[in-house]
């Protein structure tokens, strides 16, 4: 009988622990063993203060997840390297590793594949394939910063899926990252991109975590976002902004809200009237994103005079809106379109 191997790097310290005391070693083998691992070691030959009985024993039960780099592209500006990444069983992800001011951000993926359906986006083509486990998160983070030389200093989960319908895994790996032991991230680095699972939008505020959690908002009203958003049908605008409120509340940490400028449909005056209402007394920040065409998708970015008057008319209702700069359009750095070029190649 073959015995299917544990992925080591999704456990947590706690249950390293368990797991070391129910073979009968002491408890701090799990702090040694959890040391190596979060530290970048590939294989436990490595983990020289362990015995050699027990490291086979460990090779024996689990595996040090990996990932394999296919390509990597640097934008021309230099700013922007977008990595593809083929995980043990062969399914793609990408991860975008961005150099701003205040330092080096990585966006990774949460999902292979997402669900959500979303009319603009490439990432929902195709479909859902699978939840990314708590390591290939962290790895994306790990590989990024080893491929590139670079500190990275902030996390977006902005790539890849839809992290609250991964929920599990996002905590976990929240919680590994965050981990004195490991890379120590203060999780406030760490921002969570959701298009508005309320739910888990409650149930996140209810771990009082510092994350910044930014929502996909894009219009404000029901007719324009479900149409844009399948998510909307289920909850509507108002009920995903009570739920953001509440958040606020209970975090302590503002949300912030992602609208991305498409051409005729979210993008009139009428359009950033309601938005300016609905956002009035929140004290949000909201992040206008020209659309990138996605060949895919029959949608285009809004012109950038569209852009400038939408965004006077935020300012001028107090709303503290700012256009952000799209790093890397020369190398596919939206969301999903790497990928997506990678499977139609069939490669
Ligand atoms: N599912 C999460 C995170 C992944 S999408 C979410 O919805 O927030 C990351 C961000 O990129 C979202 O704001 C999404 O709406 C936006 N996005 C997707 N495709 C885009 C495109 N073609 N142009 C601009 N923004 C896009």
């Amino acid at each position: 009988m073959t015995m299917i191997k544990s992925d080591i790097k999704s456990m947590l310290l706690s249950e390293l622990e368990t797991y070391f005391l129910s073979i009968g070693e002491p408890k701090f083998r799990a702090k040694q063993v959890f040391g190596w691992i979060h530290g970048g070691a590939s294989r436990f030959d490595e983990m020289l203060n362990i015995s050699k009985p027990l490291r086979q024993k460990l090779d024996a039960e689990f595996y040090i997840n990996a990932p394999t780099l296919i390509t990597l592209s640097t934008s021309q500006a230099n700013e922007t390297t977008k990595f593809l990444w083929q995980m043990h069983d062969s399914a793609t992800i990408e991860s975008v590793l961005m150099q701003y001011a205040y330092g080096n951000t990585v966006c990774i993926s949460s999902q292979v594949g997402c669900a959500m359906g979303c009319a603009f986006c490439a990432s929902a083509i195709g479909g859902l394939e699978r939840n990314l486990n708590a390591s290939e998160m962290l790895n994306q983070v790990f590989f990024s910063q080893k491929e590139s030389g670079k500190k990275i200093s902030n996390v977006v989960i902005m790539g890849i899926g839809e992290p609250l319908d991964n929920f599990e895994n996002v905590i976990r790996f929240l919680k590994l990252i965050n981990h004195p032991a490991g890379l120590k991230m203060s999780l406030r680095k760490v921002t969570i991109s959701t298009c508005g699972i309320i739910e888990n939008i409650d149930k996140l505020a209810d771990y009082k975590i510092q994350s910044t959690l930014t929502v996909s908002l894009h219009a404000p009203d029901d007719e324009t976002r479900s149409r844009l958003m399948p998510i909307n049908r289920k909850y509507g605008v108002d009920r995903l902004l009570e739920a953001c409120n509440r958040y606020f509340s209970k975090t302590g940490r503002r949300v912030s809200y992602e609208y991305s400028m498409i051409d005729g449909v979210n993008d009139t005056s009428a359009h950033a009237e309601l938005l300016a209402r609905k956002l009035k007394c929140s004290g949000s920040h909201v992040n206008i994103i020209p659309l990138s065409d996605v060949p895919e998708r029959l949608l285009k970015g809004s012109s950038t005079e569209k852009i400038k008057a939408f965004l006077k008319i935020l300012n001028h209702c107090n709303i503290n809106a700012t256009v952000r700069r799209s790093l890397g359009q020369d190398i596919s750095a939206s969301c999903g379109q790497l990928r997506v070029r990678h499977i139609e190649k069939g490669s």
